[in-house]
């Protein structure tokens, strides 16, 4: 397509995130949606018709995902596999089957129905102001644009036609089902508008070995149909019509990505760990040369069921975590549901203010039998190894005094069980509510490790909604309020020996950084993408400038002044 390969009149570079890494080259072939199966919209027939139609298209569904799931898993294993598991029991569920029966007993085409009511079903879970959360709403949308293709007879098309040349795929987004579906010798790479880099589709990726880059900004609009393009999934490049000096310099990085061995004097003794869901993630971050994983968010496990996984399910996920962590320490945080993060089984009445309500270790003393059965799989899963356990939203001393027995006396039942004696497993705590914070010095006494959990901290702190953009501004880890909040938990930690670690945003935002390694903190837990600029960042500064820094801070009567100072000046 010389016509718009001119539109490049030489090499350019883009820069997005890293996401699956890897180098690839290919034609450029540009796909105008996230699911490139969709077309024409088909016309309303009589409503029995469309039910039929739906009922006929969620099974085909159902099956296309059963056999996706089945060779994903013969091709990255059982975690992989399992997201396709949970999309094709999606498809079978009357949660979604009744209400787009009921829509198209209002009148809606089969299509319009199941889109809606997943679409509608998909913004809820995008709602909660987590981004695990956030992310499984794109399951729930590939689920509907999948049924909806099938009704409208579009499923089975190929959409990346690529005449057998490989090519490299430039998308908006890509459904999770639809980049498992793409055949590894012919798809060199992907290239993202959009996409994120916990996300089921990247997750796939990664495990077919597709490299990936997300977040470019524009691509779809600045990589024309055809060039070349060659993507870089471990840095983050992606180069249109590289020269033959590119080309060398990227191949000959290509084929070896050592583990980066941790080194925590190039970071001034701050360690980098990961924040990750399943063991696959687990496997990026030890790849990716984090000094452990600071917080598995265990919802994953939970996630888009009737009910709870049993403890044989859960004590299989934590081994592979486990395992995948490659005898990286592992924090796993206890079920954190409640709040914003809703569960769909039940888990209580409805609140009239759930952020205020029975959420997290606050739900796990009232259905004891749930913490009880998770604790279990935990402690065989850990066998003669090491594992920490951490509590979300802890507000007392009573609450984690209540856990440890419930704990200490499972550890005793499994060694009885299994002749298996286990290591002392660490019990921690979640700071992220201002009473824990205040009482930091108490907690420790009860707790081993803390770990700073500052998205809840500033919304608790400020009373402001973390999910209201018109408090954007007051709800910042750099208010003068938080930094003390911080600041007392890290001497208190300090002075009773306890490890203290940020796991929140702020942990990973090279604004709050030398703040906080100027107060002290000695972990950075982040999600995996973001290991390498952290760790980058710690190597740039200066450890005395940052204790400087965080002192003038503190002082600091508001967060303008922080602001101030942080940008260097002397005014603050
Ligand atoms: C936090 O509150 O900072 C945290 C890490 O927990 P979550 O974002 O999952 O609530
Ligand atoms: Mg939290």
């Amino acid at each position: 397509m010389a016509g718009s390969a001119a539109r490049v009149a030489r090499m350019t570079v883009l820069i997005g995130r890293p996401g699956a890494p890897g180098v690839g080259v290919g034609r450029a072939l540009l796909l105008a949606s996230a699911a490139p199966l969709l077309s024409a919209v088909a016309a309303i027939e009589d409503p029995e018709v469309e039910a039929t139609k739906l009922r006929g298209a969620l099974a085909t569904a159902a099956d296309q995902l059963g056999e996706i799931a089945e060779r994903i898993t013969d091709q990255a294993g059982d975690e992989v596999g399992a997201i396709f598991v949970a999309q094709s029991l999606f498809a079978r569920d009357p949660g979604i089957v009744e209400p787009a029966l009921e829509e198209i007993a209002a009148g809606a085409s089969a299509a319009d129905a199941i889109l809606s009511v997943t679409s509608l079903h998909a913004d809820r879970l995008a709602s909660v102001d987590d981004e695990y959360f956030r992310e499984r709403a794109a399951d729930v949308r590939d689920i509907g644009r999948r049924v909806a293709a099938i009704i409208r007879g579009d499923a089975g098309t190929d959409p990346w036609r690529t005449d057998g040349h490989p090519a490299v795929l430039i998308a908006p987004d890509l459904d999770p089902s639809i980049v498992a579906t793409l055949r590894r010798e012919l798809v060199e790479g992907i290239v993202l508008d959009r996409g994120s880099p916990t996300g089921h589709a990247t997750i796939v990726a990664r495990a077919l070995g597709i490299p990936l880059v997300l977040g470019v900004d524009d691509a779809t609009r600045s990589v024309p149909q055809d060039v070349d393009v060659a993507v870089d999934g471990s840095t983050g490049r992606v180069i249109i019509e590289p020269d033959a000096a590119a080309l060398h310099e990227l191949r000959d990085r290509a084929p070896t990505r050592p583990t980066i061995a941790p080194d925590n004097d190039a970071t001034h003794g701050v360690s980098v760990a990961a924040n990750i869901a399943s063991a696959q993630e687990a496997a990026v971050a030890a790849q990716a040369g984090a000094t452990g994983i600071g917080l598995v968010r265990t919802e994953l496990l939970f996630l888009g069921r009737h009910r709870p996984p049993t403890v044989a399910e859960q004590r299989a996920t934590y081994a592979r975590i486990i395992e995948a962590a490659a005898g990286r320490p592992v924090v796993f945080r206890t079920l954190d549901v409640g709040g914003d993060k809703p569960a769909s089984w039940g888990t209580g009445p409805v609140e009239a203010n759930p952020a205020l309500g029975v959420r997290g270790v606050r739900l796990g003393t009232r259905q004891p039998a749930t913490l009880d059965d998770q604790l279990r799989a935990l402690v065989e899963a850990a066998g003669a190894g090491e594992l920490r356990v951490m509590l979300p939203m802890v507000a007392t001393r009573d609450e984690v005094e209540a856990v440890r027995v419930r704990l200490d006396s499972i550890v005793r039942a499994v060694e009885v069980e299994t002749k298996v004696r286990p290591k002392a497993i660490q019990l921690g705590i979640m700071i992220e509510v201002p009473a824990a914070a205040v009482m930091a010095g108490v907690l420790a006494d009860v707790a081993d490790f803390f770990s700073i959990g500052t998205n809840d901290l500033v919304q608790y702190t400020l009373a402001a909604d973390r999910t209201n953009p018109e408090l954007a501004d007051l709800a910042s880890p750099l208010q003068p309020a938080v930094l003390h909040l911080i600041d007392g938990v890290v001497r208190a930690a300090r002075t009773r020996g306890r490890h203290v670690s940020v796991c929140g945003e702020a942990a990973g935002d090279p604004l709050v950084i030398p703040i906080l390694v100027g107060l002290g903190v000695e972990e950075l837990s982040v999600t995996t993408s973001a290991i390498d600029a952290v760790r980058a960042t710690l190597a740039s500064l200066d450890p005395v400038a940052c204790i400087a820094l965080a002192e003038r801070a503190l002082a600091a009567g508001s967060l303008a002044e922080v602001r101030r100072l942080i940008a260097g000046d002397p005014a603050g």
